[in-house]
């Protein structure tokens, strides 16, 4: 499958924001972000006026960027969310929130989305009991994620037990059996991924 192999931080700079895919980098002092905030390449500096479509474009590259999908895959889970009832842009972002790769994050069984991703795709976690190495798997309400008990030996999640972890409000963990649970589907309130949804669905709807 395709995926972004250029330096993560460019997409940072890129974006005026810390997107978070570096993991424990990201909360320190050397976060390119911190040293250099202005968007990468020879005219980075020089960029300032936005138009209406470069704001809805910037807006949908973030949300790309933070939950770590490439083009196909975004438009395809927007297509979905318009689909479904309700308003598009909370679809969308509520999607995003509940892919298994997100909710492991969530969950704080990663540091960041792109390990998940990685640690979903070596297979390290049961869906209610059942293998599952798919990151755009959707988790539903009541569905319980665990690390399978043969990596529980492993370094990284013998790491994560004494770690302090903040679940969001739609999630419960328990971190010694490390497995979670989603009690119900986010509400857009309890999102905090900076997105304003309504510029993709503007730029979308072109
Ligand atoms: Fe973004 Fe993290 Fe790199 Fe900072 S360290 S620029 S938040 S990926």
């Amino acid at each position: 499958m395709a995926r972004y192999t250029d330096a993560a931080c460019r997409l940072c700079r890129r974006e005026s924001q810390k997107l978070f895919l570096k993991g424990e980098r990201c909360y320190s002092t050397k976060c390119a972000l911190e040293r250099r905030n202005y968007p990468p390449g020879q005219h980075g500096q020089g960029r300032k006026k936005v138009s209406d479509y470069g704001l809805q474009l910037r807006e949908k590259q973030k949300a790309k960027r933070f939950y770590g999908l490439l083009e196909k895959q975004f438009r395809n889970t927007f297509d979905k969310a318009a689909k479904r009832k309700g308003i598009t842009g909370e679809n969308l972002l509520v999607m995003l929130e509940t892919r298994l790769d997100n909710t492991v994050f969530r969950m704080g069984f990663a540091s960041s989305r792109k390990e998940a991703r990685q640690l979903v795709n070596h297979g390290h976690f049961m869906v209610d009991g059942k293998k599952v190495d798919i990151p755009s798997y959707e988790i539903r309400p009541g569905q319980t994620v665990a690390v399978k008990k043969k990596s529980h030996s492993s370094p990284k999640f013998k790491e994560i037990k004494e770690f302090q972890i903040t679940a969001p409000a739609w999630i419960s963990v328990d971190i010694d059996k490390l497995e979670g649970q989603v009690l119900s589907l986010p509400t857009r309130e309890e999102i905090d991924t900076p997105i304003a949804e309504h510029l993709i669905v503007e730029l979308y709807s072109k």
